[in-house]
């Protein structure tokens, strides 16, 4: 059993969230009683979600699956048995197995995305593991793909705005998004720059918290943002 120290340590937010706050956690006996945001960390600056900051309910919760289950019964009737580590592995080895051995190895299809987005974790070992074992390639994401091909072709990489230089911009567009709920890092340097005058324009289908909270909201019906950007493209185009 390996000793478990009290203190207050640094750590990374283990959530599928690009956001990767930096955490303290606290420890007594072992256990971690609060987490807290890690004000040090230069983007994410001590501010973290409320999910997180009420991790330790669920890591602690007396529901929360700790071994592999096997399920027994019929698709959602909820009944599942205890196996252990090596038995799950087998389980799936051996499926593996069977298909590679009947189809060949492209018959299996990885779906798997980040998980974790920290950068020793992103796009490692799931990547991995198929690439050698030779099975079928996907673009991994159905929800990411699509952004970073349009990126590609406007910008000529792919990549993304620094979040810290929203705080220079003059005009924030933020176009299918809800910051306020899901972004909430990049709302305090969209805030900055407001306060040196910059406007925040948000184009959605619902007048969400984001919405509310910019400057100026442009509703749309869902399916007509195509209209909306070739109209813009087109009055930047005619005058230059
Ligand atoms: S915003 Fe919440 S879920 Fe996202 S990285 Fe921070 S603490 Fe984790």
């Amino acid at each position: 059993m390996i000793e478990q120290k009290n203190g207050v340590f640094p750590a990374v937010c283990p959530l599928d969230c690009p956001d990767t706050c930096g955490l303290l956690l606290h420890k007594e006996d072992g256990k971690i009683i609060k987490v807290t945001g890690n004000p040090e960390h230069p983007v994410t600056q001590g501010a973290i979600c409320n999910k997180v900051r009420n991790m330790t309910e669920r890591i602690y919760h007396n529901e929360r699956i700790l071994y592999p289950l096997k399920r027994t019964g019929a698709k959602g009737s909820g009944e599942f048995t205890r196996i252990s580590w090596e038995g799950a592995v087998q389980e799936i080895t051996g499926r593996y197995r069977e298909l590679i051995a009947e189809y060949g190895s492209e018959s299996i299809l990885p779906y798997s995305f980040y998980g974790n987005m920290g950068i020793l974790s992103v796009d490692g070992m799931d990547r991995r593991f198929f690439n050698a074992l030779g099975a079928s390639r996907l673009d991994q994401a159905i929800c990411n793909s699509a952004g970073s091909s349009g990126w590609k072709y406007t910008m000529g990489f792919k990549g993304g705005t620094s979040p810290e230089d929203t705080e220079f911009a003059d005009l924030i567009i933020v176009w299918g998004g809800n910051l306020m709920s899901t972004n909430m890092h990049q709302v305090v340097y969209a805030e900055k720059a407001r306060k040196r005058g910059a406007k925040v324009v948000v184009i959605d289908v619902h007048k969400n918290r984001t919405a509310q909270w910019a400057d100026w909201f442009i509703p749309l019906y869902p399916g007509t943002d195509t209209a909306l950007a070739l109209g813009v493209m087109h009055v930047l185009f005619r005058d230059g």
